[in-house]
């Protein structure tokens, strides 16, 4: 099935997303959907919301654009821990196209997910893994990269999408 990616305002992007629980046939489907959905953007990273499912689900390749494709799929992810040291770095979101926001993570995180075969797995992410980890974590909280900017800079920019709700 082809998805289509939501954009700003969708008031999905901004709702809590349910446990998946159960890894299944449907799961499996959806994140090979999300995959594809996630390559032909073209992004690096797409949570389930950003597709109108809001389960808490996301997919991430942080390197296939440079030629080395490592497509991963995190079911009900859970940061575990954060470094203290903080990174600043540049987002960009597929929701919010044509804006790419300045913003400050925690250099590294800690996350914890159920695999696709239903298996527990845990580990640490650093570098843009890091970045792309926590924003995807974020959007299952309905949470938004511009949200980390001060309000003034978050209203310009859904100033820009205001009245774009098909
Ligand atoms: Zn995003």
């Amino acid at each position: 099935m082809s998805l289509r990616v939501l954009s700003l305002p969708d008031p999905r992007l901004r709702a809590v997303c349910a446990p998946v629980g159960q890894v299944d046939d449907e799961v499996r489907a959806l994140a090979k959907d999300m995959l594809a959905a996630m390559y032909a953007a073209p992004g690096r990273g797409l949570a389930a919301p950003q597709v109108g499912v809001m389960k808490r689900l996301f997919v991430m390749d942080t390197t296939w654009k440079e030629g080395e494709p490592s497509p991963a799929v995190f079911v009900d992810p859970v940061v575990l821990a954060r470094s203290q040291q903080l990174a600043r770095g540049a987002e960009g979101c597929l929701s919010i196209p044509g804006f790419t926001v300045e913003v400050e993570r925690p250099a590294a995180v800690r996350l914890g997910w159920t695999a696709l075969d239903g298996s527990a797995a845990e580990g640490w992410f650093d570098g843009f893994a890091a970045v792309c980890v926590q924003h995807e974590v974020d959007h299952l909280d309905g949470r938004l990269c511009i949200d980390l900017l001060s309000e003034a800079e978050r209203g310009e920019i859904e100033a820009r999408f205001a009245g774009a709700a098909a």
